[in-house]
């Protein structure tokens, strides 16, 4: 599970570490983001909210994580799960619907708030496939995407007055699931300052460093 503030990098590292272990990348924002866009009835629900940068009720989201880590690929594989829990009380959920195993390993990446205003600022995404740019690394042809040729914008959600919000939100009701992680022998806390590459090798370290304490028979229940 990884945590971090607004624009310190979690979209970009997740999809990474779903490369590197072949394991389906799980975020909340994205599926919300895709409901949306399909019109669902949680689509429907969820835009206002986001749009102001508020977060969703812990029902809705747990829900619609439960269900997708139901799926055989998250079931067989696992899963890196990018944006929930986002409270104390989903991260009781969470561990309720995976008992007795809970998640492996929580990582917080840590960025300076005023480095992540500036990113924030700068941040461009993929309307279709979630794929992150920005104004001084756009896409090679006119804002449309390198992935999958989908129209690169700005987040609806990436306002001036929702940053706040949600950099706030993240402050008062996510921050504390550090200690809450730590206190679990759960948390692992990486610099997220410096380039994206140089972060992932940060990130794939603390894993493997987590693997490797870890009794063999533990390991082979998966
Ligand atoms: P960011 O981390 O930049 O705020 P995300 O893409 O993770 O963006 O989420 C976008 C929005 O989706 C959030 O601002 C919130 O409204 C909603 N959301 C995502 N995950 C959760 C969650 N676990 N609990 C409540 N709301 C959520």
């Amino acid at each position: 599970m990884v945590l971090g503030k607004q624009g310190a990098g979690k979209g970009t590292q997740c999809v990474r570490l779903s490369h590197h272990y072949v394991v389906p990348h799980v975020s909340t924002g994205d599926m919300l983001r895709a409901a949306v866009k399909s019109g669902t009835p949680l689509g429907a629900k969820a835009k206002e909210t986001m749009d102001r940068g508020e977060l969703l009720g812990d029902d809705i989201i747990m829900e619609m994580v439960a269900q997708r880590i139901a799926e055989p690929d998250a079931r067989a594989r696992g899963f890196i799960l990018d944006g929930c829990p986002r409270t104390t009380h989903q991260a009781e959920m969470l561990a309720q619907l995976l008992a007795p195993i809970d998640i492996d390993l929580a990582i917080d990446i840590d960025v300076p708030t005023r480095q992540v205003l500036r990113r924030l600022a700068d941040r461009r995404v993929c309307m279709d496939c979630g794929a992150n740019y920005s104004t001084s690394a756009p896409p090679k042809v006119n804002w449309t995407c390198d992935v999958c040729g989908g129209e690169v914008v700005q987040r609806q959600d990436d306002t001036e007055a929702a940053i706040e919000r949600r950099l706030d939100l993240y402050e008062h009701q996510t921050a504390p699931l550090i200690d809450w992680y730590e206190a679990r022998g759960q948390m692992a806390r990486v610099n997220g300052v410096g380039t994206a590459d140089a972060v992932l090798a940060r990130i794939i370290r603390a894993i493997e460093e987590r693997r490797g304490g870890r009794p063999k028979a533990a390991r082979r229940r998966r």
